[in-house]
């Protein structure tokens, strides 16, 4: 890999957005199609074209799905080392065709790979890269609406002091800061490209298009992976399955208020679940008492979900919680406490012990559905 030199002075020769399109064993992660669909937009308010850019071996038929969720051209880099992720090899090909290219924006999924990968490329490349985003922004006058819509900030005294510039054309990343207790919006004013990895499930995958999807454009990309270090021997797949929360239609969380008995608890979650179609979610407390695993956590730290039906039993809608789930379509919350503040997002809250409340719908839905 060539040493590369960003500097400002360069900025104007940036040009396009581009998603790096993760895929394992020739499958899209969900997250992609979401990133292509928030890249479209960014795309067409900059006035440039969108890149979708692929990785792996074998894997050009992927280029027609990333080409209907709005990619403009898929930059394909296919080769038999590409084949599983190792961050060598990853990092050496896309630094080149960044380098060669010269994207203003590249945007990956805060999965793990991307975790890894993203920070790693914007060091090499000597530019910036904002972490976990959960909101995207070029357009200025878009941007001074979010602002009005989701902060209590004076904005338009703001935009009057100068402090918000009306022709900056800077991605405005935006990512909880401060253990969730404000959002900041980050920008990259001295170089390129901007980075940013963002959290699966917080942007809404468009529409599929089979007329966009025959339309992309495939630019194959010869690969120089001469000096790859590592090498994948054998790829072992966790054993048990991991709760789908992103992709669920409906979630039932349990939190803290079925710590009086956790096994009947759960166990009502997970009836009230299954008769609605959905999964089991929960709140720290219940991960890190060892009440459910790691992946049913909902919230800052654990998945952001919008399904259509969110259930929170037990749970207090701490801030950090409230930012995995207020985006739901429709919300229910048991709490015995009235003044709780999850009842605050909830479109319906019921105020009594779950353990009374959660057996009464079940037997509601079970004797509807009959
Ligand atoms: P509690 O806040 O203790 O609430 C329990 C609720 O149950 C109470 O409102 C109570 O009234 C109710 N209750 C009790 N008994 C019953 C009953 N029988 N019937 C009905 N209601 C009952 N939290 C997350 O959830 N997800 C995250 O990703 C996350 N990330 C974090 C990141 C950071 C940096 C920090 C600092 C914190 C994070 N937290 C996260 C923790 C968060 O601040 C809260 O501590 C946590 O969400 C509280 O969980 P809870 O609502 O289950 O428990």
């Amino acid at each position: 890999m060539a040493e590369f030199k960003n500097s400002g002075e360069e900025m104007k020769n940036f040009k396009g957005v581009w998603v790096f399109c993760e895929q394992r064993q020739g499958e899209l992660q969900s997250t992609v199609l979401e990133l292509v669909s928030e890249g479209r937009k960014l795309a067409d308010d900059l006035g440039v074209e969108l890149a979708g850019l692929l990785l792996g071996d074998n894997v050009e038929g992927l280029a027609k799905e990333i080409g209907a969720y709005g990619a403009d051209k898929v930059i394909l880099c296919d080769d038999p080392s590409l084949k599983d992720y190792t961050t060598d090899a990853y990092a050496d090909v896309i630094c080149d065709v960044v380098m060669e290219k010269k994207p203003e924006i590249v945007l990956i999924g805060a999965t793990n790979i991307g975790r890894d990968l993203g920070p790693r490329c914007a060091a090499r490349l000597h530019t910036g890269l904002t972490a976990d985003c959960t909101h995207l922004d070029v357009d200025t006058n878009k941007y001074v609406e979010f602002l009005k819509a989701n902060s209590t900030l004076d904005v338009d005294q703001m935009v009057a002091a100068g402090r918000i510039k009306m022709d900056d054309r800077n991605l405005k990343m935006t990512r909880p800061a401060f253990g969730g207790h404000l959002m900041a919006t980050i920008i990259c004013p001295r170089f390129r490209p901007q980075m940013s990895t963002v959290r699966p499930g917080v942007l809404k995958k468009g529409e599929y298009d089979e007329a966009k999807a025959n339309a992309v454009v495939v630019e194959k990309v010869a690969v120089k992976t001469g000096d790859i270090k590592t090498q994948v021997v054998e790829v072992v797949k966790e054993a048990k399955q991991l709760v789908d929360l992103i992709g669920a239609d409906v979630v039932v969380s349990v939190g803290r208020g079925i710590s009086k008995d956790v096994e009947k608890g759960i166990k009502l979650a997970e009836e009230l679940a299954e008769v609605l179609g959905g999964v089991v979610g929960g709140s720290r407390v219940a991960i890190d008492s060892g009440w459910l695993t790691a992946d049913h956590q909902v919230g800052q730290t654990g998945k952001t979900v919008h399904p259509k039906l969110y259930i929170a039993l037990g749970i207090s809608g701490a801030i950090q919680h409230k930012a995995g789930m207020q985006d739901s379509e429709c919300i229910i919350a048991v709490n015995k406490t009235e003044g709780a503040p999850i009842f605050d997002v909830a479109d319906y809250g019921i105020c009594g012990d779950l353990f009374k409340v959660v057996p009464m719908m079940i037997e509601t839905i079970k004797a509807a559905k009959a």
